[in-house]
């Protein structure tokens, strides 16, 4: 006897039918799962036969074999389960098998015959739209996340004995309806919250403006992850189809757990103790790391140089690529990871290098050694570098108006407007993104901005990429003004936000 159900895997960020085979014969009993199975789909077989045992239903004694197609595929997680058992059911007359038509199941089962939601079932819904399926089965709680993709039937029953007297016509099941999601929280932080530090924000303006990475030296108290965490409130808002990919990343990360597409851009601070596939993903079952968890928003890496060396190694590809490749014995794959770059640092390893008030006590060796676990390819991809000092007293207890994100906003999103416009032959979308031809091409400078360019390269000694940087950075000042052309004003601007740590 034979019957045939459909479920899904993920693989990356997408969703991959798998149709699932299912033969009984006549032979002496045993249960094979056939097709390309990871680890964890092996273990399904204890799930499924408790889990069909346990609803009432009964488990075929006799030879079980179980096909997953395509076999090319690797089959990771426990999200075939239900399938599989779906398939057993059909395939020993329990179920009939025009029932299952159209139908998609997505879901692990408990030993009891509960139905236990999987990671990635926004990707997977997806697949099955496509593919042309109608009705899709999985736990309670995840039915709500599919109903993110518009135009299908979700169903949600609790148990698999809820879902087969389902399909049985016994007891109909209700399609989910989509619940009114909570209230978005309201967004509390804002620029106007920072007393104080100028510089600094007009930094995380730049930063903002035209996506350039930036680093923050100064010492412990400065304000350097208080300041960061505000760029998200000055960033444009993500388009439908950005917020769309966020949600999928989240989803496949098994993260979601809001009942509306994500919309507020990531903020990232993974601690320095975080693993190398913590970072950039990877893993037994393959998750998206921080660097893709932060994509389409801003990762925050504070205290740099505790990070491992290796770490901060691997961050130089997706950095340059804006994608992550991750190979793994059985395949490899690519996460989007187009993130802004934040990193904030002491400035030596007392942290009061330069400080008016308290003493170093580093010696130059200890200060050197500190600054060397940065390597100059990854600052190399920094654009913006700024000094953080601590607040005055006096600024603190200023009653100066400070502008508020939303005034930096609409700056923020003008500039981008023009980056996108002037880019648009080479499909970018901002300044950060430039390479030596389109600099050539978009950024012209006025004859002082020309003059002082000079004469800042020549008396500095700036190497090529930090010419580059500089011209980046100038593009963008430019931009925020309004001007076509970069001004002698943009260059010393940009200058004064160079790479001043020296590394060997
Ligand atoms: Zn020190």
């Amino acid at each position: 006897m034979f019957a045939q159900s459909y479920g899904a895997v993920t693989f990356g960020l997408s969703g991959h039918i798998i149709t699932v085979e299912v033969d009984i014969s006549a032979h002496v009993p045993s249960f094979d799962i056939v097709g390309l199975p990871a680890a964890a789909v092996k273990e399904s077989k204890e799930r499924v036969r408790s889990a069909i045992r346990n609803s009432g239903y009964r488990f075929p004694v006799y030879k079980i074999t179980v096909n997953l197609a395509p076999a090319d595929l690797k089959k990771e997680g426990s999200g075939l389960d239900l399938p599989i058992a779906v398939g057993i059911l059909a395939a020993s007359g329990q179920l009939p098998e025009e029932a299952l038509a159209g139908c998609l199941f997505l879901g692990e089962l408990s030993l009891r015959g509960e139905l236990r939601p999987v990671p990635g079932i926004l990707s997977m819904v997806l697949a099955g739209k496509e593919a042309g399926f109608t009705k899709y089965f999985m736990a309670p709680d995840a039915a709500q996340e599919a109903l993110l993709a518009d135009g299908i039937e979700a169903y949600g029953p609790a148990t698999l004995a809820d879902l087969a007297e389902g399909l049985l016509g016994r007891a109909p099941l209700a399609p989910a309806e989509r619940r009114d999601p909570l209230p978005a929280p309201e967004e509390t932080d804002d620029l106007a919250d920072v007393q104080g530090q100028l510089v600094a924000k007009r930094a995380l303006e730049i930063a903002a403006a035209g996506a350039h990475n930036l680093l923050m030296t100064g010492p412990p108290g400065a304000g350097k992850t208080m300041l960061a965490r505000r760029i998200t409130t000055i960033l444009p808002p993500m388009t439908d189809e950005e917020a769309l990919e966020v949600t999928k990343i989240y989803s496949v990360a098994g993260l979601f757990k809001a009942e509306r597409i994500l919309r507020a851009r990531p903020f990232r601070s993974p601690h320095h103790t975080i693993s190398t596939a913590g970072l950039i993903g990877g893993g037994s079952i393959p998750r998206p790391g921080e660097v893709t968890l932060a994509h389409r928003g801003v990762l925050f890496l504070d205290e740099l140089p505790e990070f491992p060396r290796s770490a901060l190694e691997v961050l130089r590809q997706p950095l340059e690529d804006r994608v992550v490749h991750i190979a793994r014995a059985s395949a490899s794959f690519t996460y989007p990871a187009d993130f802004i770059l934040i990193a904030a640092m002491n400035p030596c390893p007392c942290g009061y290098l330069g400080d008016p008030d308290r003493e170093c006590t580093c010696t130059d060796g200890e200060i050197q050694r500190y600054r060397r676990k940065i390597s100059g390819p990854l600052l190399d991809r920094i654009d913006l570098h700024v000094s953080v000092a601590r607040p005055k007293y006096s600024e603190l207890t200023a009653s100066v108006r400070v502008e508020s994100s939303a005034a930096v906003a609409a700056r923020v999103a003008e500039a981008r407007r023009l980056q996108r416009e002037r880019l648009a032959p080479w499909r970018l979308h901002t300044n950060s993104e430039m390479s030596r031809r389109q600099m050539q091409e978009t950024c012209p400078l006025d004859r002082e901005g020309s003059a002082l360019l000079r004469q800042v390269f020549e008396s500095l000694r700036l190497s090529a990429r930090s010419y580059d940087r500089i011209i980046k950075v100038a593009r963008t000042i430019a931009d925020l003004a309004g001007r076509a052309s970069i001004a002698a004003e943009d260059v010393a601007e940009a200058v004064s936000f160079r790479n001043r740590i020296s590394v060997k």
